[in-house]
């Protein structure tokens, strides 16, 4: 894999740091996800950074990924663990279309964007071997997911994606008016924890699959 660093981002000073390990983790994803691209770009910026874990990422683009890395974070090694996991995470996003911009997943509600960060925790979950907070579901019941899931259903792939309305930090991040954190990540990985269970194929054959072909199965 070859990582190309964009000098002027503004947290660029991690590079001295992440610059390693992410080579190692994107190297070892990259044996795993051949449809990944072998050129990746990364843009280091706080933005997106989870306070728990010190670090933190998205996938922008088909080919740029935005990694976050508090360069003052205590524990370090735990920090690089959940790195990977991330790496893991934002790699198979790639290989699912699932970006920010020039997406070329399919969505037919919000909900379908629950299934592609579900997909992503749980290949984070079985093969980088990290266990993420947003995609703990088991302490909520069954009504509770099921509520969440179709409330989700309800709303357009347009209107969680605009930023006017609210709804991505909402469901994805937090809800203030419940107190609940990641709803959509949580209801995703329980779907496609289900969606293994029924299809008897793990997540990692998933990864060319759409959201729609997921669920139908
Ligand atoms: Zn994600």
């Amino acid at each position: 894999m070859e990582l190309t660093f964009f000098d002027d981002a503004p947290n660029y000073k991690a590079v001295e740091i992440v610059r390693e390990p992410l080579q190692t983790y994107f190297d070892e994803v990259g044996e795993l996800l051949p449809e990944l691209p072998r050129k990746l770009n990364i843009w280091l910026d706080n933005d997106g950074l989870v306070e728990e874990t010190g670090e933190g990422g998205f996938a922008y683009s088909p080919d740029i990924i935005n990694i976050a890395f508090d360069v003052d974070f205590e524990d370090t090694q735990a920090q690089l663990k959940a790195l990977r996991g991330t790496v893991f995470h934002e790699s198979y996003h790639l290989v699912q279309g699932h970006t920010s911009v020039e997406p070329k997943a399919e969505y037919r509600s919000m909900l379908d964007n629950a299934i592609y960060e579900g997909c992503a925790t749980v290949f984070e979950r079985v093969h980088a071997g990290v266990s993420p907070l947003w995609g703990e579901y088991k302490q909520h019941s069954q009504e509770e997911l099921e509520t969440w899931r179709d409330a989700m259903a309800t709303y357009s792939n347009e209107d969680y994606r605009d930023g006017k309305l609210g709804l991505w930090p909402k469901w994805a991040f937090y809800d203030k008016d419940d107190g609940q954190r990641w709803k959509l990540y949580k209801v995703g990985s329980w779907m496609v924890d289900e969606a293994v269970e029924r299809m008897r194929i793990g997540v990692l054959e998933m990864r060319n699959m759409s959201a729609e072909e997921i669920l139908s199965v």
